[in-house]
């Protein structure tokens, strides 16, 4: 493992304006629609006639060229450059902490104004770029296989703080100035810290900033939401997103996953399966993929693997499968399955006519790999809190 030389400047807290004692983010224009921007500039005073041309410029500085102030957008007057670092920001996060594994996996901790800390996962492939995005700081639910799950819920993160990772990763890797063809980010996954349909209103937004086409223009089929099962809120993203959908799996009966995954217990699997094969149509008959942790003698029996199958089969969606060897972490109550276990899971379903490939474990010595993600900002929370215990003890 080593550190990244930091291609992006920390920000740092400081630099946003203060209002009385309380540092305050500024209103951020990243995470506003194109419509909501041409409205502001109207409100901040930029002639009617005028306001759709700017926020199109605007627009494409931002995302296009990935500038990172509005001193930088040349084709602006300088008026109402002014006008526009007094009404908004659109500061990048602070990088706390960036880090490459030997397999070329990067990994970035980052801090936004409030304190609270995210994980962003980029993982390079022979033929695409993962860019793996976080939707909420911890999470709210508790799947027992995932170190996410033992961090509570802290909040929900913005459209903008969505955004922002996306655009981290592009400043690190340099690929602002780059054409589509070579570039390294090709592809998005919802699956890094939290449950993106729990906050589905910001993760929407910021998906549909992302799609935009006179800026990033990343294509629905580029975009992948993994959900554990949160059954309405499938219907609705179908509806509103129509992005590649991944389903936390993990099980084939409801007593253990909802054993290893709680909320089967509200969304048991025949709702669930019900959800996927009604998703949006599926749209030119796109597969949805169905993920699968190797837990040894939790889940990857032949007989697991069969009836994933019937499954399947019963509720006619286009599938794939992916098994993802279980990755442990300190304090995990689960043993990987081994080779030979997930071997065997992944060839029954092969003959089934499904693809069910061994997705290889990346970024496992940064702590990167699926189901590892955890802000440190939890771990120095906990040790904070022992050592305020050791001081009181010591007081009494
Ligand atoms: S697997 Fe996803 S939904 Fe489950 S606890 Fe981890 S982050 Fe949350």
């Amino acid at each position: 493992m080593k550190r990244l030389p930091l291609g992006t400047e920390p920000v740092l807290a400081s630099d946003f304006r203060k209002e009385g004692a309380e540092t305050i983010p500024p209103r951020s224009i990243v995470g506003l629609s194109l419509d909501e921007i041409t409205e502001r500039l109207a409100e901040i005073g930029v002639p009617e006639k005028q306001c759709k041309m700017r926020s199109k410029q605007i627009w494409q500085w931002i995302y296009l060229k990935g500038v990172k102030s509005f001193e930088e957008m040349k084709n602006l007057p300088r008026k109402l450059k002014s006008q526009l670092e007094e009404a908004f920001g659109f500061a990048r996060p602070q990088i706390i902490e960036a880090l490459i594994s030997k397999d070329g996996t990067r990994k970035w901790l980052m801090k936004f104004p409030d304190g609270n800390e995210v994980e962003t996962v980029f993982i390079p492939e022979k033929d695409r770029g993962t860019l793996c995005i976080s939707s909420q700081v911890g999470c709210t639910l508790t799947c027992r296989f995932c170190h996410t799950g033992t961090q509570r819920l802290v909040r929900n993160l913005s459209a903008e703080e969505i955004i922002m990772q996306f655009m981290v990763a592009r400043d690190d890797i340099g690929e602002w100035d780059k054409e589509d063809a070579g570039r390294l980010v090709t592809t998005i996954v919802l699956m890094g810290m939290g449950e993106p349909l729990y906050n589905f209103d910001n993760v929407s937004r910021a998906m549909k900033t992302l799609m935009d086409d006179n800026g990033i223009n990343l294509g629905r089929r580029r975009i992948t939401l993994s959900t554990s099962g949160v059954v309405p809120e499938i219907y609705r993203c179908g509806e509103e997103l129509g992005v590649n959908l991944a389903i936390s799996l993990h099980a084939v009966n409801d007593k253990t996953r909802s054993e290893i995954m709680p909320i089967n217990k509200k969304y048991p699997i025949a709702d669930l399966l019900k959800a996927c094969k009604d998703y949006a149509g599926l749209r030119n008959s796109r597969k949805i993929t169905f993920e699968y942790v190797m837990i040894k003698d939790v889940n990857d029996s032949a007989d697991d693997a069969r009836e994933l199958v019937r499954l399947l089969r019963s509720y006619n969606i286009p599938a794939k499968v992916n098994l993802i060897p279980f990755n442990p972490w300190p304090g995990s109550d689960y043993e990987r399955s081994s080779g030979n276990r997930v071997k065997r899971f992944s060839e029954i379903i092969f003959d089934s006519g499904i693809s069910a490939p061994i997705r290889s474990t990346r970024g496992e010595d940064i702590l990167a790999a699926c189901g590892q993600l955890k802000s440190v900002s939890e771990k120095r929370r906990k040790s904070e809190i022992l050592k305020e215990k050791k001081a009181a003890e010591l007081s009494r």
